[in-house]
């Protein structure tokens, strides 16, 4: 059975996701799920310069076993139609290895990676969370805007939730479609909450910026020489989504020497207690396991 991203979409909601991903993560963290370090091939155009990234991502839970495909080509950014990111998931059963579904992975990208943010904007953020600040203005802060106001009902006010973009028109256009305001990126930045969604490869969110108790979820710079954060942001309390996956592909995480205070998943289970004040950083990277739960939930959904 192959499912479009039209076929998935009535069958992906942030109030099942959220949950399902909170779940998911604590799993991970309680060593309840086989999965390995993605497999990257970093591609090359005809000239040899970088093009873009083509990774594997396999993982095995509960009842299923799932593997994401799926590519990053920021230059698809000035293509009509060519999202920067495209995956396909396979999804199969864990007891006969039979092939249930194969999905188009695009939204499902797109969802679970901002499900994970609202569920650590749920866990690390101290209360009361007022402010929004968004640096980037593609995809992924369009999604994070949309489930992260689900758990902060406050990110619904008028002028909560505040955009700045390397591009500013894509900022106001942004800003305008989600009942936001475009500012300068001090301004992001001085939020309750900071989240960076951008493609960029050096630090575009500075630590001296920031207010002494904001969380910052860092969701770019997937990649262990690309940066979003300078080394005064890795200052903070760092929680990783996973160790594993911090310590081999976050440059923010690897390139600052900053040390990993939990997994997210290991706070969610009581393991280790959230930090109680100050600063805290969580990096996101995306997971196999995100990705394979996700899949189960349009499966599911579509009532098998
Ligand atoms: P999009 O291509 O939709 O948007 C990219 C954004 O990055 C745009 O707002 C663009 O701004 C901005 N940008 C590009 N280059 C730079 C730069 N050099 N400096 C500052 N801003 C820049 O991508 P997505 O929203 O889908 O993804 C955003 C980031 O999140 C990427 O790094 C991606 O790899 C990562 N990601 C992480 C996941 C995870 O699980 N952690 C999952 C999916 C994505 P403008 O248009 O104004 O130029």
């Amino acid at each position: 059975m192959y499912l479009s991203e039209e076929q998935i979409r009535p069958h992906l909601q942030y109030e099942i996701l959220i949950p399902a991903i909170r779940k998911a993560l604590i799993d991970y963290s309680l060593g309840k799920v086989e999965q390995p370090l993605r497999q990257v091939i970093r591609v090359k155009d005809d000239a040899g310069e970088p093009a873009g990234w083509f990774a594997t991502m396999p993982a095995v839970s509960g009842e299923f076993m799932a593997v994401k495909t799926v590519t990053f080509f920021p230059g698809n950014a000035s293509i009509a139609g060519q999202p920067t990111h495209q995956a396909i998931i396979e999804l199969l059963d864990r007891a006969t290895g039979q092939p249930l579904a194969v999905m188009d992975g695009r939204l499902i990208t797109e969802m679970r990676t901002a499900a994970v943010s609202a569920v650590a904007l749920d866990a690390l953020a101290l209360r009361p969370v007022k402010t929004l600040g968004i640096l980037g203005s593609g995809v992924q802060a369009r999604s994070h805007i949309a489930a992260l106001r689900l758990v902060q009902l406050g990110f619904c006010a008028p002028g909560a939730v505040r955009i700045w973009s390397r591009n500013p028109a894509n900022a106001v256009q942004l800003a305008a479609s989600v009942g936001a305001a475009a500012v300068p990126i001090e301004d992001a930045a001085a939020c309750d909450v900071v989240v960076t969604v951008t493609s960029a490869t050096t630090p575009i969110l500075l630590g001296r910026w920031l207010m002494p108790d904001s969380l910052v979820i860092g969701v770019g710079a997937v990649g262990p020489r690309l940066r979003e954060l300078d080394d005064d942001v890795m200052r903070g309390c760092l929680v990783a989504e996973s160790r594993q996956g911090a310590e081999a592909e976050s440059g923010d995480v690897l390139l600052s020497g900053a040390q990993i205070h939990a997994e997210l998943g290991e706070i969610l289970a009581g393991k280790v207690a959230a930090p109680e004040n100050g600063r805290r950083v969580f990096k996101s990277l995306g997971m196999a396991i995100e990705d394979l739960t996700s899949a189960v939930a349009v499966w599911r959904s579509l009532g098998n």
